[in-house]
């Protein structure tokens, strides 16, 4: 077993505006001297039928601090280390990253920020995404994240994006295989995937049998997995969500959420409680950039991390009836799309039902504001000729042209043109 649990360190008080100040203090003889110091509140649990005990908050490192423009962006190597150095501090053990994070330097530059850290108390998590048929191709991303990485085996190796036909066509004809040997020769001591695919492909995986943990998508705004995690923890396998802020998308304040429970102080947070609530989540990946999401978020995972019964209950009521509410029900099912003007229909409506039903104005019209902008590739409700060809296609009957021009409204900011 890799990671072990009660590993919690604390350096008392730091916050990103205090943390600067003493940030060139911070050495490595200095967080050696605190690793005794004991933070008895974070949550460790078992990771599926793995035997490793994992943080109940991960570290995702795909939003690390970068340098450097366009192609030449790197990892801030500087800024890493405290971040990653703080989050160990504060007992989170679990990091994860990929191939393909950060303009491909994630895995160096996580590898640079744990070196210091002690292998055995620590959870790697990394990704292959390579799904055709040379094997040399494989192994070579392996042996890259090996290296980069700077460790000698992976502790969750996992392949990147899966979903029902690479399960079928890739992974159960030969890359299992490869895994498996992999494991055998300790480059790597457990298989797990992140998925990205519909419930019935996540069905497909848990029953094939062959993952012991999957991250995949899941927050207050998407619960479409849902029963999929109920029978991914029945069958032992750890379930890690990633986006439990919805991508960001629950990173602003929220009237309407503000009402949902008394006592929770910030929209992230209420999204990381309702994720630690569900019983068969092992744990929350979160994205994490900043020294004070990192002790926030610790914050809130340290103190339990689950809504109590009551708060649940009443939460989940809460939220059953602002979905109620909701008159504007598009499924994103995209039977709309392609509009001929390019009008990014289903994800206008997304960000409208965002504010309109949760309150998340913010970064509603932070997306809508991209988009207005004709670099973005996306086109706004202004786009639209009202030609009507997408309402003879939608299985809800929504009147979009008029939908349309309601969201614009919500959404823009005065002024803003295409
Ligand atoms: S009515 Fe507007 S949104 Fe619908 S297809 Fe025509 S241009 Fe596109
Ligand atoms: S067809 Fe209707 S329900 Fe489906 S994405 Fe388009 S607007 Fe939404």
């Amino acid at each position: 077993m890799g990671a072990t649990a009660g590993h919690n360190r604390h350096a008392a008080g730091a916050t990103d505006a205090g943390w600067n100040e003493s940030a060139r203090e911070i050495t490595l003889g200095a967080l050696e001297d605190r690793t005794d110091q004991k933070e008895p509140h974070m949550q460790y649990v078992e990771l599926g039928s793995t035997g490793l005990k994992v943080s109940r908050l991960g570290f995702g490192a795909m939003r690390l601090p970068m340098l450097g423009e366009g192609d030449d962006r790197r990892v801030d190597d500087e800024q890493a280390y405290r971040l990653v150095h703080r989050a160990f501090e504060l007992g989170v053990n679990y990091f994860d990253t990929a191939v393909f994070y950060l303009n491909g330097d994630g895995q160096r530059g996580l590898g640079a920020a744990i070196a210091a850290l002690p292998r055995d108390e620590i959870v790697i998590s990394t990704k292959n995404h390579y799904y055709e048929t040379d094997e040399s191709a494989w192994w070579k991303n392996l042996e890259d994240s090996l290296r980069w990485l700077g460790v000698d085996y992976i502790d969750m190796y996992n392949n990147h994006g899966m979903n029902k036909t690479r399960l079928a066509e890739a992974y159960l004809p030969r890359i299992g295989k490869w895994m498996a040997k992999a494991k055998d020769q300790g480059l790597i001591r457990h298989v797990g995937c992140s998925f990205h695919d519909d419930l019935d492909g996540l069905m497909q995986i848990i029953e094939a049998g062959h993952h012991e943990a999957i991250t995949l998508q899941y927050n207050i705004l998407d619960r479409t997995l849902e029963p999929g995690i109920v029978a991914a923890a029945e069958k032992g396998i750890g379930v890690i969500v990633m986006g439990p802020v919805a991508a960001g998308a629950m990173d602003c304040g929220s009237e309407v959420l503000a009402g949902a429970l008394s006592g929770v102080r910030s929209v992230p947070e209420l999204a990381l409680r309702f994720v630690w609530s569900n019983p068969n989540v092992t744990m929350a990946l979160s994205g994490m950039k900043t020294l004070r999401q990192i002790e926030e978020n610790c914050a809130t995972a340290s103190d339990g991390g689950a809504l109590g019964e009551a708060d649940a209950a009443g939460l989940e009521e809460y939220l059953a009836r602002l979905a109620a509410a909701e008159d504007l029900r598009c499924t994103t099912c995209d039977y709309c799309m392609p509009c001929p003007q390019g009008v990014a229909i289903p994800n206008i409506f997304v960000r409208y039902n965002r504010g309109r039903v949760y309150g998340l104005w913010d970064t509603a019209r932070a997306d809508y504001a991209r988009w207005m902008k004709p670099e973005s590739g996306m086109k706004s409700s202004l786009a639209c000729n009202e030609c009507g060809v997408c309402e003879g296609k939608c299985p809800q009957k929504l009147p979009i042209r008029q939908k349309l021009k309601d969201a614009h409204v919500a959404l823009a900011d005065q002024g803003d043109e295409q």
